[in-house]
This record gives structure tokens, sequence and C-alpha cells, in this order.
């Protein structure tokens, strides 16, 4: 393997759900739901199969799909050309590193937020740059808040890049728009690109609202925003994402993307375009369905002893595991299966300064209200 991408040998994920299999404990590690999406898209990507739709889809994705992701933007006031302006990629994971390996190269620096999403970091060393992190902080009431002087202090000479996330992965954290107007501000001073991963832009509690990085004074022409159908609609496993942006940004992915997977998930494609169109009702009900198991599990780790951090969005909460006598995350996740029959991710590993984060822990509360019990009822025996 290539020094470069040593330090990304194995991912969290992978690691903590195998441990979950092994000991049968309740998965809380990985963030992925346990109930369907709408009936109407599983259908459709039956029909789709049956129907033949099983060669390669045209290589920016289906018109009708880019079509759909379009009209969905339009509805933040951000208007994309679905024939220039949209690609369809498989997952978001696929559109971060295609933006990455497209739009950054050796002697760029890009700036991302900690904890980030673990592919971040990979996706960063595989197109040669080098990133620098500016940490979240928690503020009085225990909302993980963007340091901006951090942020000011992390920009170069170098930086041709800011990767952003909100709604946040892991801390649950939904940029503000003062935030947000804040970074826009510094994109434009310094004349940086934006890469916004908005894939959970629905997810959002406490009619806190998603704001898309694009939507600012001065950045439609310089972000590109990632979304993913696997967050809207319960189908993580279909791997449909997208990218939106300005047409050479979207060209200059594209080229990238083209030689990674070339394309992917024809079936997939008219059943989320589908969705989009239709099940906008069903993406409200998850919203309300994932605010309640929020506050199910914010209660739930509250009772069982941990300090608990403000969620406002995504499938995600973090606790704080000193006030149980923990020092340390990683040992803790590492322990909690076979001690207790539980599984969570600590958030040291998606930063680089793990001892300013050894104490936190992420629990993912997008499963079934008896599952999130069981799992509370196990977190009790902490004590
Ligand atoms: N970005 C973030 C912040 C995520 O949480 C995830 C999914 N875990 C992804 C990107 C990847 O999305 P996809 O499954 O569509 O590749
Ligand atoms: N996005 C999910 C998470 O953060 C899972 C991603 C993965 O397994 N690569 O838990």
């Amino acid at each position: 393997l290539v020094p470069r991408l040593q330090p990304f040998t194995s991912t969290i994920f992978a690691e903590m759900t195998a441990l979950a299999v092994r000991t049968e404990s309740v998965n809380l590690g990985q963030g992925f739901p346990d109930t369907d999406g709408p009936p109407s898209m599983l259908e459709a990507a039956r029909a789709a199969i049956a129907g033949g739709v099983n060669q390669y889809p045209p290589g920016p994705g289906t018109l009708e799909l880019r079509e759909a992701v379009a009209e969905q933007r339009a509805g933040y006031g951000t208007a994309y050309d679905p024939a220039s302006e949209v690609l369809i990629t498989v997952g978001a994971t696929e559109a971060i590193a295609a933006s990455l390996l497209a739009l950054v190269q050796a002697g760029d620096e890009v700036v991302l937020v900690e904890p980030y999403y673990d592919s971040y970091a990979a996706a960063v060393a595989m197109a040669g740059a080098t990133r620098r992190t500016v940490s979240l902080v928690p503020d009085d009431s225990g909302r993980f808040a963007l340091d901006l002087d951090a942020l000011r202090a992390a920009i170069t000479p170098a930086t041709r890049a800011i990767l952003l996330n909100s709604p946040h992965n892991p801390t649950g954290t939904v940029l503000s728009r003062a935030e947000l107007e804040a970074v826009a501000a510094l994109c434009v001073e310094h004349d940086l690109l934006a890469i916004s991963d908005e894939v959970y832009e629905h997810l959002t509690f406490d009619g806190v609202a998603h704001v898309p990085l694009a939507s600012l004074p001065g950045m439609a022409s310089r972000t590109v925003t990632i979304g993913s159908a696997g967050k809207m609609f319960n189908c993580t496993g279909w791997k449909i994402g997208w990218v939106c942006g300005p047409a050479p940004l979207v060209a200059a992915v594209r080229a990238a993307k083209q030689f990674i997977t070339f394309v992917g998930g024809a079936p997939f494609q008219p059943a989320v375009a589908h969705a989009l169109r239709h099940e906008r009702a069903w993406v409200d009900e998850l919203r309300n369905s994932l605010q309640d198991k929020r506050n199910r599990l914010v209660a739930g780790l509250s009772e069982a002893g941990f300090g608990v951090y403000r969620s406002s969005g995504t499938y995600f909460v973090c606790a704080d595991v000193r006030p149980l006598g923990f020092a340390d995350g990683a040992e803790l996740c590492r322990a909690l299966p076979e001690k207790i029959g539980v599984a969570a991710v600590p958030v040291q590993v998606f930063t680089d300064n793990p001892d300013q984060w050894r104490h936190v822990v992420r629990f993912a509360f997008c499963k079934r209200d008896e599952i999130l019990d069981e799992a509370i009822q196990r977190l009790h025996k902490l004590r």
C-alpha cells in the first residue's frame, strides 16, 4: 500500500460492525436505518429490474433523475440545469472522492472541520493534497459550534477548498445561517472552492432549518453540493448520490467519476427519481420519526449517566463518557460489545487531535424504537 493511504487501512464502521455482529450486540455504531424506504420507491426499483433497466445508465445519470434532483434543489432557491449542472454518483462517497480528485492536487490544502466524516481524510490523501483541520467547539448549551477564528487561521495561500458538512456527522450540529455566511465570506475573500456535503439536509429537528452553502452570496459559482438518496429514503445500500454545481465544476467532477465507476445503479435511478418527485411527505415523516428517536436516545443516555451533547439533525448524537468514570471513548467502544452488548463509535478516530475528543462517543438513533430501548436498558448496566 502506498504511504499516503497507509493510515486508512480499515474503517471504524467495518471494525465496530464486525464486533457487533460477533457479539450479537445492538449496533448503534454504523449509521444505517433498520427500516425500508417508501414502498412505491421499492416497487419502482423492482419494476425497473423486471422491465430490463439493467444495463449501463447514461454517464451523468438518467436525465429523469437529474431533473428530479434539480427540482429538489430549486426548493432552496438554487437553480441547476439538469443537462450540465447535475451529476449522479455511486453514493455521496463517490461524489466526495471524485470532487476532490477533480478539483485539488498535490501542493493544495483542503480545510476540513473536525470531527470529519471518515472518507474525507482518505479522499484528500488520494488526491495527493493536504488536509488542515478546524475543531468544532461545544458551547454552553452543549451544541458543537464552528470556531470561526480557527477557521480563518487555517486558511493559507495554499488553501484551495473547504469541505464542509452540515447537518454534521458525527455531532448532529446544523450550522446556522450566520456560521455559514462567515464560511462563505472567507471562501469569497480567499477565492476558495467549497465542497458542501449536505447528505442529511432533510434530517433536521426542532424546526432548525438547513441552509445550503450554495444559496449564500458569492457561493453558487464556487460550490459543489453533494446529496444522497441513501439518507433521504432509507436506502443506504443503493448508493445513489449526486453532485450539483456550476457547469465547469460538475464537468470536472464528471471527468474523474467516469474513470472511477463510470456509472452505477441503473434500476435504482428511476426509483429514486420517482421518490424525489412523489415521496416528499414520506421524508417529512422520516424527519419527525428521527426527531422522536433522537429524543428517546438522548433521554436514555442521560438517565444512564452520560453527558449528552446537542444534536439537531442527522442520525447521530454524541455523548461524554467521563461522567461514567471512563477516560477513553475508543477503549470503551472496543469493550462495550463484550461487556454489555452495545456498539458505538469513538469520535477521536474522525480527528487529527484525538486527545481533544478522547471522551466523546457517537451513538446512532436511526433504529427501531425497541432496538433503542434495548440498547438503553443495556447501557444502564454501565453504572
Ligand atoms: N457524507 C456523510 C456526512 C455521511 O454520513 C455519509 C454516509 N455515512 C456519506 C457522506 C456517504 O454517503 P453514501 O452512503 O451516499 O455514499
Ligand atoms: N455514514 C454511516 C456512518 O457514519 C456509515 C458509513 C460507512 O459505513 N462507511 O455511520
